[in-house]
């Protein structure tokens, strides 16, 4: 009867004891999730301490690579991450940051085998976050202009209101008697994933504002910034290129369908007076390879403007120092890799449109890589760095055409020199 009485015991215990288990198990497995700023990706399946993922790329035509998410429960586990795609690491793997999501280092080089790399997480390790690159969504910007250096010259306003009712930014920083020599207008994030586009112009701003030798472009020219030309698709962790139906850098042409392309079209011109001399617009390229690991000049058709692009870059190589190099020879003329007329059917880009405006003397694309310049990782710092060379370069070029006869309004000046770059086309690297 005892033994009976154990035995029913027994047998009502055993599933109770595996469903524990059960329970304990799956509250321990890796947890996923995306739901934050910026934050983007698809859990396929999951399965011993594997995650099989791919990027949400729903808003794209074709395919493109830009992901962000954070993983919980992780704590003394080796986790492996598989993408089920193509192209979507950096030459030094993924981005990632550990408890907490601001201290973004490069995984490193050879950490990704077929498409899948695994990350061995420390006991003390709660949460991490990895990303393409090093993630920066409107709280960054917050973070960035709530330094008091920043904020005591530079304008926060409006540019206008995103479908999804945000605020897209318009910075501007004047001259104290508000009657500038010249106007510069500096876009970025056509392209929602081109995150690293963002530190650069952190660079620029910072260096405006503060560089001593760099007092010129304070007393003389009035800049027009806007950091996030796609606010709502970097806030919603959405990738951005060839955004259906319609990419931003193609929606300088007929009838402007997003708020942000639509305004710059109606304000700038009237901003401008004809002042305007320099339209910038910061991209980032392809993820790897050829054309894609070193900082670039898109060229333009117009053999003038093209001339202008590369006194441009001279200008530009003679002030970058430091980690990362920028060599005026990587310029990418027109018609040359995915610089060619079948990349534009879709629509005018920025800076064609920039390109078309009274006494605009520079209109250019800028590429700057996601993770590897020439065999250097970037880093938030080194790409700040190079916003100070190019906010050198923009005072530099701006004294050039205000002093010299050689000014693009000049009509005699054709002679070009144009340095022969042999590239060849990724089938995905048309890039602004
Ligand atoms: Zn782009």
């Amino acid at each position: 009867m005892h033994i009976n009485m154990n035995l029913k015991r027994i047998s009502l215990l055993v599933p109770l004891f595996f469903f524990a288990v059960g329970l304990i198990f799956s509250q321990d497995e890796p947890v996923i999730s995306s739901d934050f700023a910026g934050g983007n990706i698809i859990v396929v399946k999951t399965g011993d301490d594997t995650l099989w993922l791919k990027p949400d790329l729903s808003e794209t035509e074709g395919e493109w690579f830009y992901w962000y998410f954070k993983v919980s429960n992780i704590s003394g586990k080796e986790i492996f991450f598989q993408f089920m795609m193509d192209n979507q690491f950096t030459a030094f793997g993924p981005a990632y940051s550990i408890n907490n999501n601001n201290t973004w280092k490069w995984y490193g080089e050879n950490r990704v085998h077929k498409n899948g790399f695994s990350f061995a997480f420390s006991p003390e390790d709660t949460v991490a976050w990895f990303c393409t690159a090093f993630p920066y969504t409107g709280k960054d910007l917050d973070s960035f202009l709530g330094r008091s250096r920043i904020m005591d010259r530079l304008v926060r306003d409006t540019l206008c209101i995103s479908p999804e009712n945000r605020v897209i930014e318009k910075l501007s920083i004047r001259p104290s008697g508000d009657n500038p020599e010249t106007r510069v207008l500096i876009t970025a994030r056509h392209h929602a994933c081109e995150m690293m586009a963002n530190y650069v112009l952190e660079g620029i701003i910072e260096s405006i504002l503060n560089e001593v030798e760099l007092s010129y472009l304070r007393d003389q020219v009035e800049f027009l910034i806007v950091p996030f030309m796609d606010k709502d698709g970097v806030e919603n962790g959405e990738q951005g290129k060839n955004r259906m139906p319609r990419d931003h850098n193609r929606d300088y042409v007929g009838e402007s369908i997003h708020q942000s392309t639509a305004a710059l079209r109606e304000k700038i011109p009237a901003w401008s007076g004809g002042k305007m001399k320099i339209a910038l617009d910061l991209h980032c390229p392809w993820i790897t390879g050829m054309n894609n690991e070193w900082i670039y000049l898109v060229g333009k058709e117009d053999p003038i403007m093209e001339a202008e692009q590369v006194r441009f870059a001279e200008l530009l190589e003679n002030h970058t120092r430091g980690e990362l190099s920028f060599r005026s020879g990587d310029f990418l003329p027109y018609g040359t890799a995915w610089n060619v007329s079948k990349s534009f059917t879709k629509g005018m880009s920025f800076s064609d449109w920039a390109s078309g405006l009274d006494k605009v003397s520079l209109a250019t694309t800028l590429e700057f890589p996601y993770a590897n310049i020439l065999g250097v990782q970037v880093t938030k710092d080194n790409a700040r760095a190079f916003g100070k060379a190019m906010a050198f370069a923009l005072m530099d070029y701006l004294k050039e055409i205000s002093d010299s006869p050689y000014s693009v309004q000049n009509e005699d000046f054709q002679e070009i020199s144009i340095p022969s770059t042999t590239v060849s086309c990724h089938k995905f690297n048309c890039s602004y």
